[in-house]
């Protein structure tokens, strides 16, 4: 177990496979940068390297990101390595969605256990806006319900509140979380465009769920995962997750840190404070080499970041992984 000079244990990385994503969602990517227009991937053989390293500093779980991860070409490649391997105890991946109906059986197959996926509105309209597409609530429902049906151990929702919502919408949220198996949470909007923060805050969202389920929202002491989530049971006992990354600051219990689509190591998603592994690994250097120069690296991570005081990072979260 590797731990930062805050007496942190780093348990978890998270790699960006790709910044080619093929949705603009308002709040991450409004670019477009197409899956052909990344010239400096890393090949999988690449990522193994890298990902040894991790896995002799004792990391037991890696969750694959982007960019969209199905965009990158050559992620069934990269999983039936890493399944060759057993180096991991935990692969999981964050989707989109849009592209999983497909694949869901293939990456099951592979080794891939837990998938977050990402699901921001229920209604088309809404849902055209926040992914910059149109038409893409279909195949996103689509992608869902395939994973569920495919027996993944761990199903997630993500929703980015961007903005409150209407009553209306809020139930027919509820309705979703009602009736699909996976474990929902609710994820604070983090200002990566130069913009303010817009809530609604915790506690606003906790008053209208409240509200409409007319009962309180119970807490949980089990953890889920790797996550900061906190979790609460609704009224119908349904567990639903908060994560408010900018105004609860999860810094004092950080276990991750992130890979980046062109092969730097990353210390914090809210800092730009990164190193460069990809070079090493071009250069010759073992998984052994790369080890050392990553226990090193990891204890110059800072107590914490500037939550609503930040300066907006240089990487825009497409970039970065989530
Ligand atoms: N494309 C995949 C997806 O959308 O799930 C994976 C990458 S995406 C960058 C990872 C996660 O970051 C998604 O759940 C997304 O909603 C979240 N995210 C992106 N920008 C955000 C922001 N400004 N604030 C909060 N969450 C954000
Ligand atoms: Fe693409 Fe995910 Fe960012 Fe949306 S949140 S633009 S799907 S990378």
């Amino acid at each position: 177990m590797v731990k930062d000079s805050w007496n942190r244990t780093i348990e978890y990385v998270r790699v960006s496979l790709t910044e080619a994503c093929n949705f603009c969602c308002p709040y991450c990517r409004p670019e477009i940068i197409t899956a052909q227009s990344q010239t400096n991937l890393l090949s999988p053989a690449e990522w193994l390297v890298i990902l040894e390293a991790f896995y002799k500093l004792g990391i037991k779980a890696v969750r694959l990101t982007g960019g969209e991860p199905l965009l990158y070409p050559h992620l069934e490649e990269l999983l039936k390595g890493l399944k060759e391997r057993q180096w991991f105890s935990d692969i999981s991946m964050t989707t989109n969605g849009s592209l999983l109906t497909e694949r869901a059986k293939d990456l099951h197959d592979l080794g891939l256990q837990r998938l977050n996926i990402s699901f921001d509105a229920v209604d088309e309209e809404t849902f055209n806006y926040r992914t910059g597409r149109v038409g893409q609530l279909g195949p996103v429902v689509d992608g869902i319900e395939t994973a569920i049906a495919t027996g993944f151990d761990v199903v997630k929702i993500n929703t980015v509140l961007m903005e409150a919502m209407s009553d209306d919408v809020v139930r027919q949220l509820l309705a979703y979380i009602e009736k699909w198996p996976v474990v929902w949470r609710f994820i604070e909007y983090m200002p990566f465009q130069g913009d303010a923060f817009r809530g609604p805050t915790f506690e606003e969202w906790k008053a209208q769920l409240e509200r409409l389920t007319g009962g309180v929202l119970v807490p949980e002491s089990k953890v889920k995962g790797f996550g900061p989530a906190m979790y609460y049971t609704l009224p119908n006992g349904r567990s639903i997750g908060f994560i408010f990354p900018m105004s609860h600051t999860y810094c004092d219990s950080c276990n991750r840190v992130r890979l980046t689509s062109d092969g730097k190591l990353r210390l914090c998603l809210l800092r730009d404070d990164e190193a460069d592994l990809v070079g090493l690994v071009r250069a010759g250097a073992t998984a052994d080499d790369i080890a050392l120069h990553i226990a090193d690296i990891l204890q110059l991570r800072h107590e914490k970041h500037d939550g609503m005081d930040m300066e907006t990072p240089k990487r825009a979260m497409w970039r970065i992984g989530g």
